[in-house]
């Protein structure tokens, strides 16, 4: 059966709720607009799926506002001639616009033994992207499992805590130097490697996973590049994502790494949108979540104005400043010491730039901004977040910063500001 509706969006996650909502707020009415979603379970905040497998939250807890049209299905065939997009429940969508908001796939890493003869992920080895793989998760773990995780990035690192506040014993094999090296400078990283360590978290970096070995079917150990084995009822691959441009592609989308956008948000075809983690804007690829809802708002105004809701749209789309934040709190209550954590910019100084360092070894604090020609391009807070808002917002502003350094100090010390 083929229905018609104004706007089309596939993918109902973080990007694709926010433009239907705010859509919907912006004068368009609920039957304008479907979300065509592939997963079963409702709409959901992926941000918190670490909180679900620790079991602080159960699923419900994460859930976003359902939209009124809501396509449980998978897109399968965007018709461009024809502007229909055909799904896998056989139901087929005319659209005036289409909006790409299509995510991201978990980056596979080319382990020998990853895959069954059937091309499917040994029972025991867990990719982390959906409730799904998140429920899967915390259906096998037990307390005394020994998991490794694979990646000491952020995803791998909030696996880790939270298989490790569930009972397991956990591994974490990173293969670069140091843990979440794209957000955080040396000192930083120590201080989620000593967080994971009270947690009971062996971390291993520099250290190259090559082989998964099974029997059966099902994980026993992880091998390492120097034939160290490590016993594993479980693995976690936490190895990155990468854009899903595959529906943009076979539609003859112009794709790069992501599919690629203007201002406006507008693919190669004037009547197809694309945001969130798929795609890519001026050459970046954010997968962040900050810049997915940014883009959802920009882009909201821009179809609402196109479909006569409001008037003429002035928004544009210009790039975020990503700041990255990773609660981990309430875990440490037996150590006493909260653990958050917030970077933006460039925590780690070129030869020539001011840095401004507080560090409070005992308390497990740690505070930094890097100034390049008085501008502040970038910081790391950990264990006290109070100046994050102040530090941002100067950061944001981009504004010349006083010369003298005295009130920078402030800022790194007036927990008032944020
Ligand atoms: C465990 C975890 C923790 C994270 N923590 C942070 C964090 O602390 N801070 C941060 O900024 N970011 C974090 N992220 C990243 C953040 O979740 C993403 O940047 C954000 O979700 C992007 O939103 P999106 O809507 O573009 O994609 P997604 O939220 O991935 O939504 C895409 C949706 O589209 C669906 N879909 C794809 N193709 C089709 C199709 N053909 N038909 C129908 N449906 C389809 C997918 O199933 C999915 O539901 C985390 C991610 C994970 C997995």
């Amino acid at each position: 059966m083929t229905s018609n509706a104004r706007v089309v969006v596939i993918g109902a996650g973080l990007a694709g709720v926010r433009l239907a909502r705010r859509l919907g707020e912006l004068g368009l009415s609920a039957s304008d607009v479907v979300l065509v979603g592939e997963e079963e379970h409702r709409p959901y905040n992926r941000v918190l799926l670490a909180e679900v497998l620790a079991g602080r939250y159960a699923p419900e807890v994460i859930a976003l506002p359902t939209p009124d049209r809501l396509v449980r299905a998978r897109a399968e065939h965007i018709d461009r001639a024809d502007r229909t997009v055909h799904c896998s429940d056989g139901s087929a969508i005319r659209f005036e616009t289409l909006v790409l908001a299509t995510g991201s796939n978990p980056v596979l890493p080319p382990l020998r033994g990853l895959f069954t003869p059937d091309h499917e992920l040994p029972e025991g080895v867990h990719a982390f992207r959906t409730m799904d793989d998140c429920l899967g998760l915390s259906k096998a773990v037990r307390p005394g499992a020994r998991v490794v995780v694979i990646g000491g990035g952020l995803l791998g690192v909030s696996a880790a805590r939270a298989l490790a506040v569930r009972g397991a014993q956990v591994v974490l094999a990173q293969q670069g130097e140091r843990l979440m090296e794209r957000q955080l400078d040396p000192g930083a990283s120590a201080l989620v490697l000593r967080h994971l360590n009270e947690l009971g978290v062996e971390v291993h970096t520099e250290c190259r996973v090559r082989d998964v070995r099974c029997v059966g079917g099902r994980v026993r150990s992880v091998e390492l590049a120097d034939h160290y084995a490590l016993d594993a009822d479980l693995v976690v691959l936490a190895c990155g994502v990468h854009p899903r441009v595959g529906l943009a592609r076979d539609a003859g989308l112009a794709v790069h790494k992501g599919i690629l956008v203007d201002d406006e948000l507008r693919t190669s075809d004037p009547h197809i949108r694309a945001l969130g983690d798929c795609s890519q804007h001026q050459g970046t690829i954010y997968g962040l979540a900050t810049p997915a809802l940014e883009q959802a708002n920009v882009l909201a105004e821009l179809i609402a104005s196109e479909a006569g809701a409001s008037g003429a749209a002035t928004a544009r789309y210009t790039g975020t400043r990503a700041l990255t934040r990773l609660t981990l709190t309430d875990f440490t209550a037996d150590t006493g010491n909260p653990f958050d954590l917030a970077a933006f910019g460039e925590p780690t100084p070129r030869p020539g730039d001011d840095v401004i360092q507080l560090a409070d070894a005992t308390r497990g604090t740690y505070r930094k901004v890097v100034v390049r020609d008085d501008r502040l391009v970038g910081g790391v807070l950990v264990g006290e977040l109070g100046t994050v808002g102040a530090l941002a917002r100067a950061w944001e502003g981009a504004e010349p910063l006083p010369t003298d350094g005295g009130p920078l100090l402030h800022l790194l010390t007036n927990d008032g500001g944020s």
